[in-house]
């Protein structure tokens, strides 16, 4: 058996399947034999071709006919004689790989689509990129680990799973995750949560402990592994299962019952979400709203950045499916360990500290208008709320807010609908923030108090690295000094204070929170129903 942190509860028994961490080289190669080059390249375009058609159909019924484009003119380019031919021609007449000829054309491509001034084609040139990444990773064999998955579901064991990899988890293929590094809220914990998959991280060693097809049980409870279990383990890992899944079932008729404290105050239970999809969890939960919308997702695993008319389809969706109830989206939350493959930033010494979220935004007008724009237009269709991340100081929010009020001004020149009186907050996760909360408190309409990170810098102990997990303690009192002092800050002013971080959905926090006096409780859908009945309880 193997201890880590548990992650996300629950328990699975299955078979594993690895993701390698693969370094492949790409050199130059004299090839001999052109004709078996060739062979090798139409093979990768038929795979890709296939993929992209299942894709195709995906999204199209998850997102919908015209969000399903793209793949079509992705699987035309795949088709486009001119394309193909010119790395075929390529491989006959210099001798050279595969990889390296297709390089070479998609460069070349790229070279012109970038060098027009009309915007349309110029997205044209990154879905030649995209094509080609395709293309490149069907030929290497680095295509996404998460294809080889079969027919039945499997339990992921990696060294870290990217905040992109875990965009791409489908529940209906993975029965849980367990990985050498990482602690309870790394993205990919919270990711385990939302898809109500159980999960272990900071095992430290799991990938050296098995290979694949090897049989484990993930408790996610108590942070176990247990690899290659006998019969009588099994056996009783089953009927934990049963047990488990009829306690949730206890839980069900919370779902629509209002939460009261013991003291008779109300509160609200909400729900943290990463990609619009995640709505039908919240609903399925009872949730009275989504405090937590992660944006970052819908950056990931595509080849450029989302054009504002996509992000705000995105938003319009969610802020139609919850009806009236508040929906807050958080702007660009991206750095630290959350990467855009084709956003290239500067290596940093403290990832965590530096080029990140709201400072990069505030930096890059390009990047944060078509978001705030966006989400402005969604505003006119429900109960919209914008919360910027890692303010620090009251001028950040100032400088935030005026880049907001650019926006109104543009489009309402543009004579496009949205929602004037809109609320604005901040989280509160840095330390200077929460100790100038009362200065804060001015300006904002509420806050959200972002104990993952909120933690990691008042402890300085970063919520990734398992080997200093013992120090993040949701509890130190420092901690809870800063909680309090900005649920009262908010409160003076007659504001109201909510937590989106993963202490609010802790069964063992709640307690305290409800003493404090916090209004609002975010956090992912699963957690809902046990948060509710624990919060009625205090
Ligand atoms: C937080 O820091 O508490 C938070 C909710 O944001 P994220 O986990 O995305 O950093
Ligand atoms: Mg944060």
């Amino acid at each position: 058996m193997k201890k880590g942190i548990p992650a996300s509860k629950g328990y699975a028994i299955g078979s594993v399947l690895i993701k390698r961490e693969s370094k492949i080289n790409v050199k130059k190669r004299y090839v001999k034999d052109v004709d078996k080059e060739e062979k090798r390249f139409q093979k990768a375009l038929d795979l890709s071709r296939k993929q992209l058609e299942k894709i195709k159909i995906k999204s199209e019924r998850e997102m919908g006919r015209d969000k399903a484009e793209v793949f079509e003119s992705h699987i035309m380019l795949l088709k486009d004689e001119e394309f193909t031919g010119a790395v075929k021609v390529r491989i006959k007449t210099d001798h050279i790989n595969a990889e390296v000829a297709l390089y070479e054309v998609v460069n070349s491509y790229m070279k012109i689509f970038n060098s027009m001034k009309d915007e349309y084609i110029k997205e044209r040139g990154a879905d030649v990129k995209d094509v080609g990444d395709r293309i490149f990773a069907n030929l290497t064999g680095r295509g996404s680990f998460l294809n080889k998955i079969k027919n039945d579901k499997v339990v992921i064991v990696a060294h870290d799973l990217t905040p992109s990899d875990t965009a791409q988890l489908d529940k209906s293929k993975i029965s849980a995750f367990v990985t050498d590094i990482g602690g309870r809220t790394s993205h990919s914990a919270i990711m385990a949560r939302t898809l109500e998959i159980p999960a272990v991280v900071g095992t430290m060693n799991i990938t050296d402990l098995v290979k694949d097809g090897d049989i484990v049980i993930v408790d996610g409870v108590e942070g176990n592994v247990i690899i290659n279990p006998d019969e009588n383990t099994i056996k009783e890992y089953k009927s934990k299962i049963k047990v488990y899944n009829m306690e949730i079932e206890k839980l069900r008729p919370l779902r629509d019952v209002e939460t009261i404290t013991k003291s008779g105050r109300k509160v609200k239970v909400l729900a943290n979400i990463g990609k619009p999809q995640d709505v039908e969890q919240v609903l399925k939960n009872g949730g009275e709203g989504i405090g937590l919308f992660r944006t970052e997702f819908l950056y990931m695993n595509r080849g450029d950045m989302p054009p504002e008319e996509e992000q705000f389809e995105a938003y319009k969706y969610v802020v139609e499916k919850m009806g009236n109830k508040p929906v807050v989206i958080r702007t660009l939350d991206i750095g630290g360990d959350k990467k855009l493959s084709y956003l290239l930033l500067p290596e940093e010494m403290n990832p965590f500290l530096g080029y990140r979220a709201i400072r990069l935004c505030l930096d890059r007008e390009d990047i944060f208008k078509p978001q705030l724009r966006a989400m402005l237009r969604a505003s006119a269709f429900g109960n919209l709320k914008i919360m910027f991340p890692m303010i620090s100081s009251v001028k950040e929010f100032l400088q935030a807010k005026n880049v907001l009020r650019q926006c109104m001004e543009e489009l309402e020149e543009e004579k496009l609908e949205f929602n004037r009186n809109l609320g604005t907050g901040i989280m509160i996760e840095v330390p200077s923030a929460a100790l100038e909360a009362a200065e804060l408190s001015k300006y904002v309409d509420f806050f959200s108090i972002g104990t993952n990170d909120l933690i990691q810098y008042t402890l300085a102990a970063d919520r990734m690295n398992e080997k200093v997990s013992y120090l993040y303690d949701p509890m130190h009192p420092a901690v809870l000094k800063l909680i309090k002092n900005t649920i009262d800050a908010a409160h003076r002013r007659g504001k109201p204070c909510a937590m989106c971080g993963e202490m609010a959905g802790d069964e063992n926090s709640i307690p305290i929170l409800v003493k404090y006096g916090l209004d609002e409780f975010s956090m992912s859908a699963s957690s809902m129903l046990k948060a509710k009945q624990i919060i009625m309880e205090n």
